[in-house]
């Protein structure tokens, strides 16, 4: 257990005043080792949350109630574009500025339904004092620009900027990042249940921005939202790590001064009780060619209680759970069961930020006339859940996995500080307690107090929120062919008609603005501008590595890694399986045998018992493949991983779970293997619009080396069109795929193949450890171990994918050397230096493209060039061919060389929490990295100069361009015409 000693001493009581500040509360909470103080600005009313830990990773979020009364995007028009500058430090791009000058691990701002929140995070003090001053002073006194507007909300231009006989058109930043997710049946159907539940709030509107009616904001409303809203009075600051209260106080007040107290009417209303369910229907882009049977997602989902009725809200978040949370959920099983769709739709689950909650639920792959009987068979098994109850085992799983996941350190994408941000505005926007969501062991010992004072609490929760809830709806999102050509067509209409009502001085108006916009863009900063803001020094830069305890040791003859790491009493067991010598033919099986290993019953217990005991013993399973090539590139590892993790006290029977998976699995059960194959056939496939620059990276790259190659038969489109093809014979193939899956299972899961990899501390280390010693037992082995096959990667071809999609993704990869070489230094220089700097500048704010950037992986000997969200492809094309006359015309300047070599470190120096620094330790002793040569990368980085980085990209990039390989993902149409320009073609096909 842990205990107070592990959070900090208290520094502040209830009542003080300090700085300007008055402490409202004090509150330990010790599961997750924090000391949480809430205080109040007294001279403007601005609200602080402090949770103060050991965690060395500070965070400062400043957030603000923004509720918008229509759909024109101006609460994220103006997320944008406030970053961009302010008096003080006038630059044009300050957030760019941030983002490759400081050692920050995360810096972004987000636009939720009803606020807008503005966090930055550092492992270095003066760093995090430095991003946290600029940041307050850019969200608090923008400049918020004309040009800033127009570039990053919407401005006319022609399609070819200097003709003004050409047609008109919109572009700006948002107004592309919203055409993208408008593409997006998910995106689509959670704004379709968002607006019909909360017809007469906020809510009822996209604070994001519906692209038709982004361009209907102006400047002077723009600007007008920001008065109203971003003032201290309307402010939640919420801060987060090791920082002592006192020193943020101090920082705030200077921060704060000046500000006075106004009256800011931002309350968010609530929704009054709707009589009956609404029905409702929608559309979404489906590719010209495409069948549209079962391709519809009807989704069910109810208005629920407000987040601050805490009690509630935590009953409800357990309910919700048990009905769709795992595979043994009432709900969830008679949805699937019932095969009246392929597998739940994706907008599935509680969801909290709404000042009243939603629960929604539904099945995908499905036709609209099935709607009825999908609303009417969610209605019979919630009436049946309220008349029998839930199994005991079930809830007690689900009380686990909260629990669980309540006391695990996570530091994925974004910092742990963020997750516990998240949990605290749920209630705090709504002028609720910040802490309950936090506090996970009070609401277990209530939640369990309320289920033994009534056993029937669940079933009755299931009664008033959800069977007897009039106020839902029931919505149909079905597939068009001519979704995308249909808004085109009013949209090219309606510029038509705009230009011809304009005087050709207006039009010139239009050109003028446009062209002067654009030099604005391309103007660097006056060197005044660019110093105002606080720079870190090379020299302040720490030349150490993070070293991750590792002992290397042996159990029954397996190897295993060791590391002796802080966890909050959880356990990491990772099982790697070597399978580098696996027939090419039969790569592509390997993620489908991960899913079915982790998914279907095991040890004579069906799917449904395995996922309970899962739930109530593990803290949960997964299944991972990873490949990469040694640091000198000679050789290549593929390996399957399975990853689980327990507390402390469930350990052995969490390695028992795989023990009988493993060795006992059950392939059997045609149905249910039909099942998941569609679940992961549809959620690879929704993945790929929001993905599409990943997925148009693997395209190209699987020519160019064979990690490359395995990532795309496991996770690319080849991937995609395997399970498609397996989904669409059904049950008809599945004799021969279970043969093959049979047959892989006993070649892979085996005791020759396997090394282990250990994370805990050393409690933990030691009951691993013997759990492991009972399972590497019962694993079969002593076989010779096959020689890796000689695999002939496919032949470089330039594709172009067609995909329903309003941009495109357009993706050039570059053969690159490995760790060992020593280019790779310069290369993951230039990586940061091209990102930030010109494919920025000329993808991003010239071309209006969502993202613009560079990525070295010297583990798969890849150097990637890739654009996100794109209205061009030919033009993004020659961006990238010109890098390296642009290099050799402009010169790398001392200053844009320390940003890109401080983001370089930055990026080696990403915080990790602790099973990824166990997880990363493992694949570094494949790759053959170990401190010595990462000690020397990060020295060579320390040190590069501009005439060696020069050098090194002019003998990289002219060749390796050359050979590179390109893959474009985006509409037909799109494609079609950008074949009319290229020189070499691409070749066009469908996407399945
Ligand atoms: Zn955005």
């Amino acid at each position: 257990m842990s205990s107070e000693d592990n959070c900090p001493i208290p520094t502040l009581s209830a009542g003080d005043k300090l700085h300007g500040f008055q402490v409202l509360r004090v509150e330990t909470i010790e599961d997750i080792r924090v000391r949480a103080y809430e205080m109040e600005h007294e001279a403007t009313g601005a609200k602080v949350l402090h949770l103060h830990c050991d965690d060395r990773e500070n965070l400062y979020a400043i957030g603000f109630r923004t509720p918008p009364d229509d759909s024109t995007g101006v609460p994220h028009i103006l997320e944008h574009s406030v970053l961009a500058g302010s008096e003080k430090f006038p630059l044009k791009d300050a957030f760019n500025e941030l983002h490759k000058g400081t050692m920050q691990t995360f810096i972004n701002a987000f636009t939720y339904p009803d606020k807008t929140i503005y966090p930055v995070a550092s492992q270095t003090r003066t760093d995090f004092f430095n991003l946290a001053r600029v940041y307050t002073d850019l969200v608090l006194k923008p400049r918020l620009l004309r040009e800033s507007f127009y570039q990053e909300g919407h401005h006319l231009e022609f399609t070819d900027p200097e003709d003004e006989s050409s047609d008109l058109t919109i572009s700006g930043i948002v107004y592309n990042e919203m055409k993208g997710a408008y593409s997006s049946p998910d995106t689509l159907m959670f704004k379709a249940i968002q607006e019909s539940l909360f017809p007469d709030t906020a809510y009822a509107h996209d604070s994001g921005g519906d692209p038709e009616a982004i361009p209907t904001l102006t400047y002077e409303q723009f600007k007008a939202f920001h008065r109203t809203f971003y003032s201290p009075g309307n402010a939640r600051i919420f801060l987060y790590g090791d920082i002592p209260t006192a020193d943020h106080l101090r920082f705030l007040a200077e921060m704060l001064a000046g500000f006075e107290r106004t009256k800011v009417e931002s309350s968010i209303s609530s929704q009054r009780m709707l009589p009956g369910p609404t029905y409702i229907r929608g559309t979404y882009p489906l590719a010209k060619g495409e069948k549209y049977d079962r391709k519809t997602t009807v989704n069910c989902a109810w208005m629920l209680a407000e987040n601050t009725d805490v009690e509630t809200a935590l009953l409800l978040k357990i309910t919700c759970a048990m009905l769709v949370g795992s595979s043994a959920g009432p709900l969830r099983k008679a949805l699937i069961d019932s095969h009246l769709g392929e597998d739940l739709s994706p907008v599935t689950g509680l969801e909290q930020d709404f000042k009243q909650m939603l629960f929604a639920v539904g099945l995908r792959g499905t036709d609209p006339d099935k709607a009825p009987m999908i609303e009417q068979l969610i209605f019979e098994t919630l009436q049946k859940t309220y008349e029998t109850g839930f199994d005991r085992e079930l809830i007690e799983g689900t009380i686990h996995q909260v629990e669980f996941h309540g006391k695990e350190i996570v530091r994925t994408a974004v910092p742990y500080g963020i997750v516990l941000m998240g949990a605290a505005y749920h209630t705090w926007l709504y002028d609720g307690d910040p802490l309950c969501g936090l506090n996970f062991p009070r609401a277990i010992y209530q939640v369990r107090k309320k289920w033994e004072e009534n056993p029937a609490v669940f079933q009755e929760t299931v009664k008033k929120w959800l069977s007897d809830n009039r106020h839902r709806v029931l919505s149909i999102l079905e597939p068009s062919s001519t979704h995308i050509e249909e808004r085109e067509k009013i949209f090219k209409q309606k510029m038509a008609e705009l230009k011809a009502a304009l005087t050709p001085e207006e039009l010139r108006k239009i050109k003028d603005e446009a062209i002067s916009l654009r030099r604005f863009q391309s103007e660097p900063d006056a060197p005044e501008a660019a110093a105002t803001l606080p720079r870190l020094k090379i020299s302040e830069l720490s030349r150490e590595i993070d070293k991750i305890p590792t002992e290397k040791t042996s159990l029954n003859n397996i190897d295993v890694l060791k590391h002796d790491i802080f966890t909050n009493g959880i356990a990491y067991l990772d099982m790697a399986f070597d399978i580098s010598d696996v027939p090419d033919a039969l790569q592509a099986c390997i993620p489908l045998l991960g899913k079915l290993t982790l998914g279907m019953g095991a040890a004579s217990l069906d799917y449904e018992a395995m996922a309970k005991r899962i739930a109530l013993r593990a803290g949960g399973i997964s299944c991972h493949l990873a490949a990469g090539a040694t640091v000198d590139g000679s050789r290549t590892w593929q390996k399957m991983i399975f990853r689980a993790k327990s507390l402390y006290r469930n350990v052995e029977e969490t390695v028992k779970i795989l023990e009988d998976i493993l060795t006992a699995g059950d392939l059997s059960h045609r149905e249910r293997m039909c099942d998941l194959i569609a679940e992961r056939k549809n959620s690879l496939h929704t993945s790929v619009i929001p993905s599409g620059h990943l997925f148009a990276m693997r395209s190209a790259a699987a020519a160019l080396s064979l990690p490359a190659y395995r990532d795309e038969q496991w996770h690319g489109i080849t991937q995609l069109r395997f399970i498609h093809h397996l989904a669409g014979e059904g049950a008809a193939g599945n004799n021969d795929l279970q043969e093959k899956l049979r047959s892989l299972r006993n070649m892979i899961f085996r005791k020759e193949r396997l090394a282990l990899n250990m994370t805990a501390d050393s409690k933990g280390l030691s009951l691993l450890s013997v759990a492991a010693a009972t399972l590497i037992e019962k694993l079969s082995g002593n076989r010779e171990h096959g020689n890796p096959h000689e695999t002939s990667l496919p032949s470089p071809a330039h594709a172009g994918i067609a995909i329903p999609a309003q941009v495109s993704y357009v993706a050039e990869i570059l053969k690159a050397p490995g760790y060992a070489d020593l280019l790779a230094p310069s290369l993951l220089v230039a990586a940061k230096l091209l990102s930030n700097g010109y494919l920025y500048k000329h993808i991003r704010v010239q071309g209006g493209a969502y993202g613009g950037m560079c990525q070295y992986d010297p583990l798969s000997g890849l150097f990637a060039f890739l654009s996100y969200r794109d209205p061009h492809i030919v033009e993004t094309l020659k961006v990238y061919s010109e890098t390296p006359a642009f290099l050799a015309k402009e010169k790398v300047k001392r200053e844009e060389l320390e940003k890109a070599i401080i983001g370089a470190i930055g990026a080696l120096d990403k915080p990790m929490d602790p099973q990824t620094r166990g997880y990363s330790a493992m694949i570094r002793d494949f790759t053959g990295l170990d401190d010595k040569m990462r000690l020397n990368l990060r020295g060579r980085i320390l040190d590069m100069e501009e005439r060696k980085l020069m050098e090194d990209l002019s003998h990289f990039l002219v060749p390796a361009l050359g050979s590179s390989v390109i893959a474009v993902f985006g509409e037909e149409s799109r494609l079609s015409a950008a074949n009319e320009v290229l020189k070499t073609k691409l070749n066009l096909e469908p996407l399945v």
